[in-house]
């Protein structure tokens, strides 16, 4: 990797990953700081402003899901969660709250490294997304710059809120996000409870850009989760 390092915040209370890491990371181009429990992580996570979080969920002061909620108040940097093969349900949970990816222990630097690029290049593109102005997927084009959609070269009118929807999905295509980080994005935080809400203006996106709403190409129901808008 080339230009100005990345910086990366590890949070894990064990020395052997802490000392993998710290033997490696360093050699592909990152800045690592460390912290050994959730609420130095968090310190650590406001004072450092990392480009990128690796987070183990089994800390001894802290859930893994409590660190991911504080640090979400106040940034979307990525997070990678670093978890036991056993912890099957605390990693979906993490992964609701907000977290972008994970790697089951033990893992080889290869495949953490591979994680870790996706994981910040899509913070860089969603962080980007202004620049980028059009959106195209199969017969789908949005024109972020002048606000208009399109299917199959047909302009296609949004309300406001369906039009939000829909740019949030996009700034984040690719990504499941939850019923709640939808809400949030779209309604703001006093309505992450509506889930009727989503429901209806979700209806209404899919009448208005699916061929067939029922069974939606584009804007997919991740069950029990929430919602993903495909990016192939
Ligand atoms: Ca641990």
């Amino acid at each position: 990797m080339s230009g100005q390092e990345v910086t990366v915040l590890l949070i894990e209370d064990e020395p052997e990953i802490r000392r993998f890491l710290r033997a490696t990371l360093p050699a592909h181009g990152f800045r690592l700081y460390e912290a050994v429990t959730g609420k130095d992580g968090l310190t650590e996570a406001q004072s450092r402003n990392p480009d990128l979080i690796l987070l183990d969920l089994g800390l001894p002061d802290l859930e893994g899901s409590e660190v991911i909620r504080q640090v979400r108040e106040w940034t979307a940097t990525p997070i990678i969660v670093l978890s036991a093969r056993d912890q099957e349900q605390v990693k979906v949970a993490a992964l609701d709250l907000g977290a972008d990816d994970y790697v089951t222990k033990p893992f080889g630097v290869d495949e953490l490294l591979a994680r870790m690029r996706a994981a910040l290049r899509h913070a860089f593109r969603s962080a980007t997304a202004v620049d980028e102005p059009v959106f195209s997927l199969g017969d789908l084009k949005v024109d972020l710059g002048r606000r208009q959609v399109f299917v199959s070269a047909k302009e296609i009118h949004l309300t406001p809120i369906e039009y939000k929807l829909l740019t949030t999905l996009i700034r984040y295509a690719g990504k499941v996000m939850t019923h709640r980080q939808l809400l949030k994005e779209v309604w703001g935080p006093l309505h992450v409870e509506e889930g009727h809400y989503l429901r209806v203006y979700m209806r209404q996106l899919r009448n208005k850009l699916e061929k067939n709403p029922a069974h939606p190409r584009y804007l997919v129901t991740e069950l029990g989760v929430g919602y993903r808008l495909k990016t192939e």
